[in-house]
């Protein structure tokens, strides 16, 4: 094992080789490359399955793992980046620029940073402690989280279950700091579920309401309904489900006609209270309290695969904060705020946590992070291995 990768700057370095790979989604550019080549050295056996769909593109996964004996960690996250978009950035988004203390680039914070600090903190925890620690590393890590998701955790999951692999714990790398490196650990996310309500009238004339039925009113009418009243007051570890409306479509460019029908769309995020069956339900009952014999409607709720999930705050969230309050002298918050990521794949094969980088610049221009970041991030991941292999 090359001695540099103990060296302090070993997560700038993967870093900086993992952004200038342009590895928009579905793209790989070299990035698994860069991951499967550090890993190699430190004796993991690879596998790069390659998943594909009817319709969606062919993408690109790698699993590795070190050791055969239980209890096994594993880092997931992904190498694919959003695109670097419209703006202009001051920095070539796929250079890996470092200007004033910060790394710039596409995927610096979300999450090819978090990914280097995975690698170069296992690669240090080798070093220290050499292959014969008691239990296995794996990483999993897949092209194909930004975009559809279809080609990506889901499938290297049930892949790794087919050859018999078994997961104890997880630790997703996304950049779950709103601000400040150990602010927040992810314990769980809210649901997602989206419906479109379809109300039916009769078109006609705007001089002759009598011989037409304006679906309008009868959509008002239910769209108030479904916000009337609060969905739930919150858990113990989710703030209170919120349903929001995304868009209301009639597209009548007359001024005299009674339109048809008209639409809205809403998505529902929603907390450890329901489940995509049981909040469908509510909705549905509702609409229909509502629109009593007066309104027609039709409601169809996109299928989900997302659902709220809690990772009960146990030893191992304790293992991981700790951690966390000796490098940085802070405290993490146990949260399970933001949007769906995926450990609510993850969630149903082990206990997954999420910690990662500061997330302030995600898909934005000029994404950064600071390498004092890099380098704490992978002192953290690295106390989290000692902890969870403990010297017996
Ligand atoms: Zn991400």
């Amino acid at each position: 094992m090359p001695a540099d990768h103990h060296a302090p700057h070993a997560a700038l370095r993967l870093a900086q080789d993992l952004i200038r790979c342009p590895s928009v989604t579905p793209e790989d550019r070299g990035a698994l490359d860069v991951v499967a080549d550090a890993l190699r050295q430190a004796g993991f056996t690879i596998e790069r399955p390659v998943f594909a769909e009817p319709g969606f593109p062919d993408t690109p996964n790698l699993f590795a793992r070190l050791g055969d004996r239980s209890p096994c960690l594993v880092f997931a996250g992904h190498t694919d980046v959003v695109p670097a978009g419209e703006g202009a950035w001051r920095h070539d988004p796929f250079e890996g620029a470092v200007v004033d203390g910060m790394l710039y680039g596409r995927g610096a914070a979300d999450m090819k940073g978090g990914i280097a600090c995975m690698l170069a903190a296992t690669l240090a925890f080798l070093v220290d402690r050499g292959p014969d620690f008691p239990g296995s590393i794996a990483f999993l890590i897949t092209g194909d989280e930004e975009g559809p998701a279809v080609n990506g955790t889901v499938k290297l999951l049930d892949w790794a279950r087919a050859r018999g692999e078994r997961f104890d714990h997880c630790v997703l790398g996304e950049p779950t700091n709103p601000g400040r490196l150990g602010e927040m650990i992810k314990i769980g996310r809210r649901g997602s579920l989206t419906g479109k309500l379809t109300v039916l009238g009769r078109q006609g004339h705007v001089a002759y309401p009598y011989k037409a039925e304006n679906p309008i009113p009868g959509l008002l009418r239910l769209a108030s309904a479904l916000v009337a009243e609060p969905l739930d007051g919150g858990t113990a570890h989710f703030d209170a489900s919120n349903l929001e409306f995304t868009t209301i479509d009639v597209g009548n460019p007359a001024t005299n006609v009674i339109p048809a029908t008209a639409r809205a769309t809403f998505n529902v995020r929603f907390n450890d209270d329901w489940t995509a069956e049981s909040l469908g339900a509510e909705i549905r009952r509702r609409l229909e309290q509502a629109a009593g014999n007066a309104v027609r409607f039709s409601l169809d709720l996109q299928p989900s695969n997302a659902p709220a999930f809690l990772t009960r705050p146990d030893g191992f969230v304790d293992l991981v904060s700790e951690a966390i309050r000796a490098e940085t002298g802070l405290t993490p918050v146990l949260s399970t705020t933001g949007g769906t990521s995926d450990a609510r794949f993850i969630k149903d094969f082990c206990p997954v946590i999420e910690f990662g980088l500061v997330g302030e610049t995600m898909h934005q221009t000029d994404e950064c992070v600071a390498v004092a970041d890099l380098e704490r991030l992978t002192a953290i991941y690295e106390r989290v291995l000692k902890a969870y292999f403990p010297v017996s």
